[in-house]
């Protein structure tokens, strides 16, 4: 980064797709941030088993893949922020990437967001969204003090998540289609305030402005019970690319892919996309790796390509 606090790179994403980036962007010399939303909530990080990887011959988890990539990533020079990025402005030459912690201005961005997105499906959650249905608790917990909230979910991320909102509010509902008991062991949800509630489907969540209470039905004998609450936190994971904080400005197809070209540029100049979240034919973590090196390089082309024609007309 330069005295303007300017990146070369940013790159929106950490899983195989942005630190493969990163590891090449900063291993050329270029001054790289990757800013992730959290280390759990990809596609590689919600994986049990990895023995595809070429080269990585034990089995491993997910997880324990996607933190050598960050370890590599860091070692070349990678800056790693954990922070959900929420809106970018990438037509001008210096481009700024809004995230929860911080604008962040960068010459070039990879965005690899991945494919782990769902639209609003659950009656009355479009409607309410921003009025007690929230996607974030770290950026919401705050505003639910002594009041009563539920989570809806099941991953690693939900989990932890619920522990933020324990620290904010009197009562947490966490709320989970699976039938695992080991869940009620789990040191975060077998605090007080948690209340785990399993086998439960979120059907709809009620309120004439503000959330006010939801609907969950018993997935084996279907019986519906309303549980009044303040507001609700979804962490459900569907198979739709990222691409929500972009606003439309990048080229998107009807299925909501980004649209690259074979070198990973985008339609607008120095920004490039990586991984699940391009229309790549293949979502595979080999296949997200070499987008992002391809990505990497071709922005590391971009900005000498930019910094030379400078020069000249200096
Ligand atoms: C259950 C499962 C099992 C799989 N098994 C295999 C397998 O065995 N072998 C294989 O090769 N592939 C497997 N895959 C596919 C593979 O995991 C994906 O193709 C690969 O992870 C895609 O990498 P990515 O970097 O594009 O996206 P992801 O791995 O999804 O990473 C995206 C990253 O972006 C971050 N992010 C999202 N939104 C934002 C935002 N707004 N701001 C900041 N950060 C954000 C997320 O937190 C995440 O860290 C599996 C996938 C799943 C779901």
């Amino acid at each position: 980064m330069n005295e303007e606090n300017i990146y070369d790179i940013i790159i929106i994403g950490g899983g195989p797709a942005g630190l493969s980036a990163a590891q090449y962007a900063a291993r050329m010399g270029m001054s790289t941030i990757v800013l992730d939303k959290s280390p759990l909530a990809g596609a590689l990080a919600s994986s049990n088993k990895i023995e595809n990887y070429p080269g990585v011959m034990e089995p491993m988890t997910g997880p324990q893949l996607l933190e050598l990539f960050k370890q590599q990533a860091i070692s070349f020079g990678t800056r790693y922020i954990e922070s959900l990025v929420v809106g970018a402005k990438l037509a001008d030459e210096i481009k700024e990437v809004y995230a929860m912690d911080n604008t962040y201005k960068g010459r070039a961005v990879i965005i690899a967001t991945g494919a782990m997105g769902r639209k609003p499906t659950i009656k009355g959650e479009k409607d309410l969204l921003g009025r007690g249905v929230s996607y974030c608790a770290v950026c919401d917990a705050a505003f639910y003090k002594n009041k009563v909230v539920c989570l809806v979910g099941e991953s690693e991320e939900a989990i932890k998540e619920s522990a933020v909102l324990a620290r904010f509010a009197d009562k947490v509902h966490f709320i989970t289609t699976t039938n695992n008991t080991e869940l009620l062991k789990h040191p975060t949800l077998s605090e007080n305030k948690v209340n785990v509630l399993l086998n439960m489907r979120l059907v709809e969540i009620r309120g004439s402005d503000v959330v006010e209470s939801i609907v969950l039905e018993n997935k084996d004998d279907k019986t519906e019970i309303v549980l009044p609450a303040d507001g609700i936190f979804m962490y459900l994971h569907g198979s739709r690319p990222i691409v929500d904080f972009l606003d439309y400005v990048v080229d998107i197809s009807d299925d909501e892919c980004i649209i690259t070209n074979r070198m990973m540029e985008t339609n607008i100049e120095g920004v490039f996309a990586a991984g699940d979240v391009t229309c790549v034919e293949v979502r595979q973590v080999v296949v997200a790796a070499a987008n992002g090196c391809v990505a990497a390089l071709s922005a590391e082309k971009y900005i000498h390509h930019r910094k030379r024609r400078r020069l000249a007309w200096g």
